[in-house]
């Protein structure tokens, strides 16, 4: 039994049950199951299995009451979460996950497509779907062990740290949730504010309590790691690159000051034009003479960079909430152990607005392909976080570039958001794309959905001001990193103008993709690692395939 299944068996084991937190439902149709009166009933229902599962229920959809595989078809599978999401609206809950397989006979097996039908589970939360313009989402960053994971503790929860970890055990990321990759896995603490101040955790271990915190909030925090975990390096910069975060939050350990980790996280925030903050932690470690020491050299570390830091404690919140941007840098001095200027933190993270997306919504429509899925009966889905603009169903739109530099004509069948089909999104949202047109093993990861009339061109090479963040030697002629750019991750060889770039220098180079062209921009920042080696780039000029 593949472990995918095993999620599918367990819960079909551990059946209905009076009481219980798993339903069995073979289909729901609006017009059997959205009317008058077995509406309400079913979200009571609902409410009743998520109360019983402490704040989580799981549905299987496309069983019988006794379990057998039925399978349904993917219109009704699909019309019956848009009912289930109607029915965790009402009940106060949301659907937060939904995993499928394919049915042939009675065996089931993930994603298999020309099967038979689909069963499915959906995991059901409480609390309402954050409302994603009054949730902020910062990326934390910084060298291990310099006070992430007990300042985020702090912050969520209010209580102070004893300095030896007591606050951070339950919010180190475990391995299998970032690599799962989705936004809410990776986040490992949530906090928000109301008109009273703000709303914490008592124990951001029970989902209870974050569903409670999400349901009274009127304005959420989560915070989401970043480039942390070296060995899932890969997988933060993406997340990093290929999300949508709204700040950076960087931690610098008032004992140990700013490291060589410290400037290469650095590098990557600000690559990703994300604005930054650095908190100055363990203050309490350390006398007032070592804190000014340290204060100076994380000043010195923003300027080298380019930056502008504001030191909070002289220039005041306000300041930093009005300057705050990608070239000025708020530093603030913390103690996860004295509490000290974690309200000055709260304070901003309660002020300061979504940067998201919220400022392309206006352009034409971008969206780089993160994820494809194949739905029987629908086709291919293209899955990613819209980049700019909007979209709508039935927009006619490209699809490339392919292996051959081409774009290929589609149009938007539908559009999915939170498990609920949408007839419009803009930039900022993660959205599933339905296309027709194209087959699923057409599209590829990196690809771009731009509009017909945006007549994008393929981009095989393209001129950069990159600047190496750790390397061991000179960095010559056949350089070959992997480029990271929006959610493409390809090898690349650079060409060094004057032939080298050294380690923690900026300079020039060319980049050229070695098996494929990608839809590239000038402005769009980068970053390319490989091995041990990391760094940042923008491009300056790209040049279309010859
Ligand atoms: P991370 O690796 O960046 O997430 O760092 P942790 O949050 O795990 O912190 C590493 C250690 O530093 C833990 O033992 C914490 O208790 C301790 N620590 C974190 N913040 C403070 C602080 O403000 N003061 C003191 N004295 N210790 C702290
Ligand atoms: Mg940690």
């Amino acid at each position: 039994m593949s472990p995918d299944r095993a999620v599918l068996e367990r819960a079909i084991e551990r059946g209905e049950q009076e009481g219980g937190s798993v339903e069995f439902k073979e289909r729901l149709t609006k017009d059997l199951h959205a009317t008058e009166g077995r509406f309400e009933s079913l979200a009571a229902q609902l409410r009743h299995r998520v109360l019983s599962g402490d704040g989580e229920a799981t549905y299987v959809v496309g069983v019988t009451d006794d379990g057998s595989l039925a399978g349904i078809g993917p219109e009704t599978f699909s019309e019956s979460m848009d009912v289930l999401s109607l029915l965790a609206e009402e009940a106060g809950a949301h659907i937060d996950d939904v995993e499928t397989w394919g049915v042939d006979g009675d065996t089931a097996t993930k994603g298999a497509s020309g099967t038979d039908g689909i069963v499915g589970v959906a995991t059901v939360r409480e609390g309402a779907v954050m409302s994603d313009d009054e949730h902020i989402v910062v990326g934390t960053a910084g060298h291990v062990d310099h006070g992430k994971s007990t300042l985020v503790g702090s912050l969520v929860t209010g209580d102070a740290d004893d300095g030896e970890g007591g606050t951070r055990s339950f919010l180190d990321v475990q391995p299998h949730e970032v690599e799962r990759g989705l936004s809410a896995d990776l986040s490992y603490g949530v906090y928000g504010f109301d008109d009273d101040g703000p709303v914490r955790m008592d124990n951001p271990h029970r989902k209870s309590d974050r569903a409670r915190v999400v349901e009274e909030a009127d304005r959420l925090v989560s915070f989401v790691d970043t480039v942390g975990h070296e060995p899932w390096l890969r997988t933060t910069i993406r997340g990093l690159v290929g999300q949508k975060l709204d700040y950076g939050l960087l931690t610098v350990a008032a004992d140990d000051g700013p490291t060589k980790t410290t400037r290469e996280h650095l590098g990557i925030l600000l690559a990703t034009d994300l604005p930054t903050m650095v908190a100055i932690t363990k203050a309490d470690l350390v006398d007032e003479e070592r804190l000014r020491e340290v204060e100076r050299e994380v000043e010195r570390l923003l300027r080298e960079v380019g930056k502008t830091p504001l030191r909070v404690e002289r220039h005041g919140v306000d300041a930093a909430m009005e300057e705050i941007s990608e070239t000025v840098v708020p530093v603030l001095t913390t103690s996860a152990v004295t509490m000290d200027g974690l309200g000055q933190l709260d304070e901003l993270f309660k002020r300061l607005p979504k940067t998201a997306g919220s400022d392309r919504a206006g352009e034409g429509f971008t969206m780089y392909v993160d994820r494809t899925y194949n739905v029987t009966g629908v086709g291919a889905v293209a899955s990613g976080t819209i980049r700019s603009g909007t979209v709508e169903a039935g927009d006619e739109l490209l699809i490339g570039p392919m292996q051959d530099g081409t774009f290929r004509e589609v149009e938007v069948r539908s559009i999915e958001m939170h498990y609920h089909r949408v007839d419009e999104a803009q930039a900022g949202r993660i959205v599933g794309i339905a296309l027709k047109g194209i087959a699923e093993v057409d599209i590829d990861r990196g690809m771009v959905l731009v509009p017909r009339e945006a007549d994008p061109e393929p981009v095989r090479e393209f001129e950069a001001e990159v600047m190496v963040l750790n390397h061991p030697t000179r960095i010559g002629e056949g350089y070959e990193p992997v480029v990271h750019i929006e959610t493409v991750s390809e090898a690349a060889a650079f060409y060094p103008e004057g032939g080298q770039l050294l380690p923690g220098d900026s300079g020039e180079t060319r980049v050229r993709f070695k098996f494929h062209p990608y839809y590239v921009e000038e402005g769009q920042r980068f970053v390319f690692r490989e091995g041990r080696s990391k760094g940042v780039g923008t491009v300056t000029d790209v040049r279309p395939v010859e």
